[in-house]
Formats: C-alpha cells, structure tokens, sequence
C-alpha cells in the first residue's frame, strides 16, 4: 500500500550511522550528524550513571566480602584480564555478623531475615536492592548465609516478578496457622 514512511530510530552503530525503519520495513542508514553523535554519548553517559547508582550497594558488598582476582579472561577471542569472582571471605557465623554490622550502613537497600539453616541453628537470608532511584527498583540479590551446615553463601537474583512470586507464595503460607501457639 502506498503511504508516507514514518521513520522510528531502531539502532546505531557505533557513533557512525543511524538507522530508521518504517513499519513497512523501509529501512534508511545514514551517517550521524553531530548533534546526534553529541546526544548518543549523552544518553551512554546517563545509562552508565544510572547501572553505577543501582549497582551501587551491590558493588560495595562485592569490595568487602567477596574474593576478586584479576585473572585472564578470552573475550571476543582476546586475552585480558579482568576482575573475576572467585569465592567469598568469610562464611557462616563470622559472615552473618560482619554483614549485619555493614548493613547497617544501607537500612533502605539491605534487608536481612532470620532463617535456620539444616542443622536449625539461626542463620540470614541479605536482599540487596539495586534501586536506580529510591522509588524504582532493577532487581533484588539474595544472599542466603547458613551458619552451622559448613556449605558456603549461596546467592540468586530476583527481579521484581520474581519477588512478586515469592511474595504471593509467602503470603499463602503466613495465612496458615502455627503448631505451636
Ligand atoms: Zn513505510
């Protein structure tokens, strides 16, 4: 059908052209002036402001408790080295204290709930918010420390639909009623 293309932006590459495609799947490439080149490096710049600000407690728990090597690493076919997670400083009872006195720090990112690990002696379950800004969240990390199994820190991510799940399951559970009164 004939029409008037109305073009969208689908992508760059580099700071060298621009893309736009129609619906129709006309597509045009052109090089990119420099006011767009001059509003790319912006809106990298802002994106990259913004992972530093979310990730930002995150990368410290990472500084204090978690063993970073440079090791070499083959990325696209070449060797260089980079930061790589080998492991964690501390474990069990030693771990739990040493978080909870850091977490103190950060009481809108960091929450930490009481569990028992199997051997039922107390242990922590750290959510570690990645919040873009106070009011947004990216996702969650959970970290759980048991203190007595001798197993190390175990973590997983949630996003929020993730937690959303969790939640709804939680909720089902803390309706039933307790054995022990
Ligand atoms: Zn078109």
């Amino acid at each position: 059908m004939k029409h008037r293309h109305s073009m969208k932006v689908i992508g760059w590459t580099g700071l060298k052209s621009i893309t736009r495609r129609c619906v129709c799947g006309h597509e045009v490439s052109r090089p990119m002036t420099k006011r767009e080149i001059w509003a790319r490096k912006k809106a990298d710049l802002s994106d990259e402001v913004e992972s530093q600000r979310q990730n930002r407690v995150c990368h410290e728990f990472d500084r204090t408790f978690r063993v970073l090597e440079n090791r070499p690493v083959t990325i696209g076919g070449k060797k260089v080295k980079s930061l790589v997670d080998t492991g964690w400083k501390y474990e069990g009872y030693e771990f739990m204290s040493r978080v909870r006195k850091w977490a103190k720090k950060y009481p809108n990112d960091v929450y930490i709930c009481g569990i028992d690990d199997a051997h039922f002696a107390s242990s922590d379950i750290v959510f570690i918010l990645h919040r873009p800004s106070p009011k947004r969240i990216w996702g969650t990390t959970v970290i759980v420390i048991t203190q007595c199994d001798g197993k190390p820190p175990k973590e997983f991510f949630m996003y929020p639909g993730h937690a959303s799940g969790i939640l709804e399951t939680l909720q089902e559970i803390g309706k039933l009623k307790s054995r022990f009164p």
